[in-house]
């Protein structure tokens, strides 16, 4: 059998795993974040009419430049997002992974750097080693919050290329205060990424970085239609950034790397944005039930503006892991001693993890502080 030591491999690339959490079966599978709610009735008939009309097309390329998508993205962003944002600003991929991918191609690469907070989304330093870009560890205080003098002196020492904050941060699901992003982009040349993937769950009057576009042209805010959307399979991410930004990446982007039948059905799913996000605020009340749960076991969380927690303290992650999937609860196990992941969905899914959690709390936690 060939093994990847007999290729040719890129040798920052040798002895790396593939991202992903384990797919194993489970009854209730809370370890990736997604929104459990189906789509509305509305939209899927509309889906349904929007693909069928896009198929008549299928024999032409798709609009390279997803203008009409776009158009309909700058719409969601200045309506929810305190700002006006116009369509030339914006510009979508499939899903905000590859957003940032191009990101990387275009701002990052070989012989520079890219920095991101961790304990922070494990795609960043991933999609860097992928185009080549060198990656730096930024620190975060032991309550996983990004000091932001500390923050300042590490950015002005290691003058990255590119910065990744993630906010809601993911694992941890704390947002970043916006001086302190407005802080962090001060201290780089480089281009600053806030991700904010999960924005759309986040605690009354938490203002989104699309407030701070203004005057930053290297600000970047990239966001997605896989969480609060409830749209994963969709696969469609997007940002928003000063124009030029949008010029930059269209050096790096495939040609018509957007499909037809993608940007017809984003289109139509958020010609439904009010009845997709009905939805969240739902979750937001399971999120807050599981936090609010978790003292009377003798457990904490970090404080989360996004549909997960997470929680602990564990003696062991990996054991109290496998003894919630045991009980047919499937969480997260971030590589966070101590810690755990949970993402929050429907009701019933909530009680079947706090019942299970409730069982081997006893045995896994671990006092405060230890
Ligand atoms: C889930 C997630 C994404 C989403 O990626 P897509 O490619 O849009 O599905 C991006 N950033 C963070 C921090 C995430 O947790």
């Amino acid at each position: 059998m060939t093994s990847l030591d007999d290729l040719p491999l890129r040798p920052e690339l040798r002895g790396r795993t593939p991202y992903g959490a384990p797919q194993v079966p489970a009854a209730h599978r809370l370890n990736t974040n997604e929104n459990p709610h189906p789509l509305p009735d509305e939209l899927l008939a509309d889906l349904g009419a929007a693909l069928g009309s896009a198929a008549l097309d299928l024999n032409r390329y798709p609009d390279r430049d997803a203008v009409a998508l776009r158009a309909d993205l700058a719409t969601y962003l200045t309506r929810t997002g305190g700002q006006p944002i116009e369509p030339g600003q914006v510009w979508a991929g499939n899903g905000s992974n590859e957003v940032l991918q191009q990101i990387l191609q275009a701002f990052g690469g070989a012989g520079r750097t890219a920095l991101g907070f961790t304990p922070s989304y494990s795609m960043h330093p991933i999609i860097a080693a992928g185009t080549g870009t060198g990656w730096v560890d930024g620190h975060r205080a032991a309550d996983f919050t990004i000091d932001p003098g500390a923050a300042v002196a590490q950015l002005r020492e290691a003058a990255p290329d590119v910065v990744f904050v993630t906010s809601p941060n993911n694992p941890t699901g704390t947002a970043v205060d916006l001086d302190t992003v407005a802080a962090l982009y001060e201290a780089t040349p480089g281009v600053l990424v806030v991700d904010e993937a999960y924005a759309e769950f986040a605690r009354t009057g938490t203002p989104s970085a699309l407030t701070l576009l203004p005057g930053r042209p290297r600000l970047v805010v990239s966001r997605t239609m896989s969480k609060a959307f409830g749209m994963a399979g969709l696969r469609l991410g997007y940002l928003a950034a000063d124009p030029a930004v949008v010029d930059a990446i269209q050096l790096v982007r495939l040609p018509y790397h957007l499909g037809s039948l993608t940007q017809a059905a984003a289109r139509a799913a958020l010609a439904h944005t009010d009845a997709l996000l009905a939805t969240v605020d739902a979750v937001k009340a399971q999120r807050d039930r599981i936090v609010d749960a978790l003292p009377s076991m003798g457990l904490t969380s970090v404080p989360s503006d996004a549909n997960f927690v997470l929680f602990g303290h564990v003696a062991d992650a990996s054991a109290a892991w496998r003894a919630l999937l045991d009980r047919g609860v499937l969480v997260r196990d971030v590589g966070l001693p101590g810690w755990l992941r949970v993402t929050a969905g429907t009701p019933a899914e909530t009680d079947a993890f706090l019942t299970a959690l409730g069982e081997i709390a006893p045995d896994h936690r671990t006092t405060l502080g230890d």
